[in-house]
């Protein structure tokens, strides 16, 4: 292995350069990349191992694992062994039927199972880890799988640990090793090497897989991976656990275990009833009765639920991220579509994050930048005439010192100028370029520097200079002029006097209120490293830029959409309230005359005015993450459901504590992305209103399928229990066991219209008739009162026609007919079956109309067709005949039996048109009253 020089677990105390060079690695060019694949080969992937997938043997055993199908097996056997026993009369079609049914039954689960995981694993691969690393001299994002030891790794605030490091360089480096020590509080990193006997808590020289950089950047060589790292130790002593079931697969599993018992009970009375009514004589027609109350049983327990509904999420979430959504846990989902509220960012999400620096004010004057993006080349001009000298001198001193106090860059490609980096910071570096002449300006190497964070807004460095080292400051204007006490003069520094400062404040206002984001630069002499906050005082201001980042086109419709749909827009920034308000009525979001709250006015606010303001307030301006944390309780204590957006490492509690905080996939750091419900992977704010809908979509289907699941397994059972409590009513007389369906029947009913149709309603396309309705309350349950009703009028509906089949079928009775048991049998089942397959196309809805869009949803009218078919085939094809006991129908006897079904429908649409009166009347829909701001 390639760590064989050192002890991995002793490079703390070792000098930087000599783990470096035990590890065959290079300081400032890292591993070549031919060698970093070959280790890549070696040591396999950075990643921790997890539990093996099950085979198809063991998703097969785990289907028939149930009780219920167990129970049945054994009926199933004890069927087979009496036929055996008494002699071999006739041949066993009932147990050979029902061995089919069941195996048939038991794969479809399995495929499912095994959807579920796939679904589930592909997603993991979109969120998949990055890292930076240095090979070949050159700094390159890879996949973290892929790191290997020796590796050097680019470290910042934000990142979290692709393995565990030896750290080689520190600014400022800090990370919170919460989730591998237990220690609270972010610790400090340096390159020195510390004590051997130190334990990983107190080795500063170390930073480890799986913490996060909270500060400060650096540099680290890689000693350990995957299984190797200290997490990968504990890892492989932790027994596995499962995933976690999220609240609404426990309440559908809870559903299914109250429907299981009392189908159960049920089952159990329908065989003590027939065991009494029937004249059970000999051990065959016993086991007939047990058959069928088990068959009844397998039938009408609705034990795929929690398969289906896994199903169901996963390809909704597989949906959503076709959309650039990544939600990363399935409850997530539907949570999405309860979303009252939307606090979204500005800069990037609302608006495209393609800066450019349109407007500079130095001295006495405002200068106007030309170009197009990041390309370093346009007009410079004052009121349309080109610069005196002093201007242009000042316009260098500002752009340039701007330009260096970033981490970030312009680069030139086929397709035009990128920005590297920080898209504000490389604006500073394409206008600095534009100026030319930037002889002014520092270039010596860092020395120090004190990080940007949306608390401080500001950031500043200091660099070494020919004449003495100096700190250049960079940062919000109104923020950074209560720091300064002189300014830029072409002859020397002069106080800044009160009119001045107005004067420039006044500037700024004009370019914010413009829509442009403003920032400005400043320097101080007198500074040594390291450099600490007490620096950034008694400053010299250069001046301000105005920076044009125009909004999405995407942002104003989305908006839009999101209004209709109930849901109220508020932009929660760190950006001037005059830029912000500017393109939040660009976008829509605020109407001129809507009030703008800024953080330190929000600080005066006690929690219950701050609630208050919460409701009415589109706009939140230079806010700090901890007040992004107080807006999000606010909001929640007056009932709303927070879609909250962040991309900072100090946005991750209030990330948190949102109902969906929701990180930027681009421009957010490991830390956002982990507090998160949510990753954006185009950090576009329509991504989120798209998001909204599918989730609804979600909440939606699922209601559908267990509506069409339950009623469906309601009318089966109430069809056999009427059957037999009614069966000289109906004509149900005759020899053997007396129930309206056969064991296999039933079962046939069950393989036929349970899976596919369900699986079809559960991922029915989204509607857009979902963004029209308010949001859901987010009280209200999956299975509400009417739903509960509606299940039961339908499951009685379905029994009563198919009776109703069966004695216009059948001699005796109270309605005429002329068959045999079995004729009347398949004429029942026939109904049953068609009643069911109308139902699916009720389900879809609780209020539309099922010819809404009936035809959308083409898997529904496959598996609809498919039910039919099979129907067909059962009633018509000889063997199938002997098999389930069935006879040949006429045409007139088809079509009496799709009549008769339809009955279903027209029950469930006068139940639709009664809600939608009531609904048009102010009615019980009209949950959430809540209207947008
Ligand atoms: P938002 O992301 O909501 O637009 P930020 O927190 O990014 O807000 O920025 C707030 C303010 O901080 C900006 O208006 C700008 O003046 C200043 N700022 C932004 N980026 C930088 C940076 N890289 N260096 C210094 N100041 C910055
Ligand atoms: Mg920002």
């Amino acid at each position: 292995m390639s760590v064989a020089l050192l002890d991995a677990a002793e490079v703390h105390a070792l000098r930087p350069d000599d783990v470096v060079e035990g590890l065959g690695s290079d300081a400032s060019l890292g591993l070549a990349n031919a060698e970093a694949a070959r280790r890549l080969n070696d040591d396999g992937p950075n990643a921790l191992e997890r539990a093996p997938k099950p085979s198809w043997i063991g998703r097969l055993s785990r289907e028939l694992r149930d009780p219920l199908v167990g129970l049945l097996v054994v009926a199933v056997a004890i069927s087979l062994a009496a036929w055996l026993l008494e002699g071999r009369h006739g041949f066993p079609y009932d147990a050979i039927a029902i061995t089919a049914i069941l195996t048939l039954n038991a794969v479809i689960g399995a495929v499912q199972s095994h959807r579920a995981d796939n679904a589930a694993a592909a997603l993991e691969r979109l969120s998949a880890a990055q890292a930076r690393v240095v090979r070949d001299g050159l700094h390159r994002q890879v996949p973290a799988t892929e790191v290997v030891v020796g590796d050097l790794v680019a470290l910042r605030a934000g990142d979290t640990l692709p393995a565990d490091v030896r750290v080689l360089s520190a600014f400022g480096l800090r990370t919170a090793e919460a989730s591998l020590t237990g220690e609270s509080h972010p610790v400090d990193k340096a390159a020195d090497p510390v004590a051997r006997s130190l334990p990983i808590a107190d080795r500063a020289s170390m930073a480890y897989s799986g913490t996060a950089v909270v500060a400060g950047r650096g540099i680290g060589v890689v000693v350990a991976t995957g299984m190797t790292t200290e997490v990968g130790q504990i890892a492989s002593m932790l027994i596995r656990t499962e995933r976690l079931p999220t609240p609404l697969e426990r309440d559908i599993a809870g559903l299914g275990r109250l429907l299981g018992s009392l189908v159960v009970a049920v089952a159990i009375v329908v065989m003590a009833v027939l065991a009494m009514t029937s004249d059970v004589s000999s051990a065959s027609d016993a086991i007939d009765v047990l058959l069928l109350g088990v068959s009844l049983a397998v039938a009408a327990v609705p034990e795929g639920l929690p398969a289906v509904l896994s199903v169901v999420l996963a390809i909704s979430v597989q949906r959503m991220a076709s959309r650039n959504a990544l939600v990363k846990r399935l409850l997530s989902a539907e949570t999405l579509g309860a979303a009252t509220v939307i606090c979204t960012d500005k800069t990037g999400t609302l608006t495209r994050n393609e800066m450019m620096v349109r407007v500079a004010v130095v001295g006495r004057n405002r200068v106007d930048i030309g170009g197009v993006g990041y390309e370093p080349a346009g007009e410079i001009s004052a009121a349309g005439q080109s610069l005196d000298p002093p201007v242009e001198r000042a316009l260098a001193v500002l752009l340039g010192s701007a330009a260096v106090a970033g981490d970030s860059d312009i680069e030139a490609h086929p397709d035009g100028w990128r920005a590297v980096g920080n898209p504000t910071e490389a604006a500073l570096v394409a206008a600095a370029r534009k100026v030319g002449d930037v002889a002014a300006v520092p270039r010596g190497p860092r020395l120090s520097e004190l990080g940007f964070t949306s608390d401080r807004k500001r950031m500043s460095v200091l660099l070494s200079d020919t004449d003495g080292d100096i700190m250049i400051t960079k940062g919000a204007p109104d923020v950074l002029i209560t720091r300064c006490r002189t300014e830029w003069e072409d002859t020397g520094p002069v106080v800044l006097t009160p009119e001045r400062r107005k004067w420039w404040l006044d500037h700024v206002e004009a370019l914010a209120a413009e829509g442009l984001r403003t920032m400005a630069v400043a320097r101080r002499t007198d500074v040594a490293a390291p450099l600490a906050e007490a620096d950034e005082t008694e400053l010299e201001w250069l001046g301000a830029v105005g920076i044009d980042d125009p909004p999405r086109p995407e942002a104003g419709p989305a908006v839009r959409a999101a209004h209709d749909s109930g849901i109220r827009v508020v932009m929660v920034t760190g950006d001037h309230p005059g830029t912000a308000t500017r393109i939040a009525q660009l976008v829509g979001i605020a109407v001129p005359g809507d009030p703008v709250l800024t953080g330190p006015e929000l600080d005066h606010l006690d929690d219950a005015q701050l609630a208050a303001k919460a409701m009415t307030t589109p706009v939140f301006a230079r806010v700090t993450p901890a007040h992004k944390l107080r807006l999000v309780r606010a909001m929640q204590s007056q009932g709303d459901v927070v879609a909250m957006t962040g991309d900072g490492v100090n946005d991750a509690p209030a990330l948190k504590a949102a109902d969906l905080g929701t990180a930027m996939g681009c421009t957010g750091t490991d830390v956002a992305r982990e507090a998160s419900e949510m990753i954006l992977l185009d950090d576009n704010f329509a991504t989120i209103v798209a998001a909204v809908s599918e989730g609804r979509t979600i909440w939606h289907n699922i209601r559908s399928f267990l509506r069409y699941l339950l009623s469906s397994n309601v009318g089966e059972v109430f069809t056999v229990l009427l059957g037999i409590v009614f069966a000289s009513a109906i004509g149900l007389t005759g020899d053997g066991v007396l129930a309206p369906l056969t064991a296999s029947q039933i079962l046939w009913i069950n393989l036929l219209t349970d899976a596919a149709p369900a699986m079809a309603l559960g991922v029915d396309p989204v509607d857009p008739l979902v963004m029209q309705l308010p949001p859901r309350s987010p009280t209200e349950r999956i299975v509400d009162a009417r739903m509960q009703r509606g299940i039961v009028v339908i499951g009685i509906t379905m029994a009563v026609v198919t009776l109703v089949m069966f004695d216009l079928q059948r001699s005796g009775g109270l309605l005429g007919g002329s068959s045999d048991l079995d004729h009347a049998r398949t004429a029942g089942f026939t109904v049953l079956v068609f009643a069911q397959v109308f139902n699916a196309f009720n389900a879809r809805s609780d209020l539309v109309s099922a010819w809404h869009g009936w035809a959308r949803n083409r898997m529904l009218l496959g598996a609809a067709a498919l039910a039919v078919l099979l129907q067909v085939a059962v009633v018509h094809v000889p063997f199938l005949n002997e098999a389930f006991s069935t006879s040949p129908l006429a045409l007139r006897d088809w079509i009496l039996c799709a009549l008769l079904a339809s009955v279903v429908l027209w029950v469930a649409e006068l139940r639709k048109w009664n809600l939608r009166r009531s609904v048009t009347a102010g009615g019980p829909q009209s949950r959430n009253t809540k209207k947008p701001a």
